[in-house]
């Protein structure tokens, strides 16, 4: 399922399209991020991660981080690890498989998202706080500091 929404500045001329997602479509997603996690691509700790479970998966849903430290607003890959637990079922369709499924997977690792303007930690955002902290004005923009508007118009909705 995905859903989204464009925020605009209306003092400069920022504009950022937040395009989200979750659940269970993003198995190809899944498959490549394990198989570049594997590879190093993320770093030793997510690679040593599916060392050691070779049976491990990783959440693919993209969400809202945002940085404490200068604002900026991001959408990414949680990117969480999970251990699956004695029984991950054998599912009738197999690239669904790596696909983190509730009850089935502990978590067991969350990897550190940097923000790309300064290098310092996001912060995940659950989105309705956020929405919320928009309309109220606590989050403003990052360029200016100005008053940001959720376009109410462009969100969408499917599965
Ligand atoms: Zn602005
Ligand atoms: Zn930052």
């Amino acid at each position: 399922m995905g859903w989204g929404f464009t925020l605009k500045c209306t003092k400069c001329e920022y504009e950022m399209r937040a395009h989200l997602e979750s659940g269970y479509a993003l198995p190809k997603e899944t498959l490549e991020t394990i198989h570049d996690m594997k590879a190093g691509k993320y770093g030793k700790a997510a690679q040593k991660f599916f060392q050691e479970n070779p049976e491990g998966s990783v959440d693919c849903d993209r969400y809202l981080f945002r940085c404490k430290e200068c604002g900026n607003i991001q959408v990414e890959m949680v990117l969480d690890l999970y251990k699956p637990k004695e029984h991950v079922p054998e599912l009738s369709y197999p690239n669904i498989y790596p696909v983190v499924l509730p009850g089935y997977y502990d978590k067991a690792m969350e990897l550190e998202h940097k923000c790309k303007k300064c290098g310092c930690k996001m912060e995940l955002q659950n989105e309705d706080r956020f929405l919320e902290e928009i309309s109220e004005g606590k989050i403003t923009c990052p360029n200016c500091g100005g008053h940001l508007e959720a376009d109410a118009d462009s969100w969408f909705d499917w599965d």
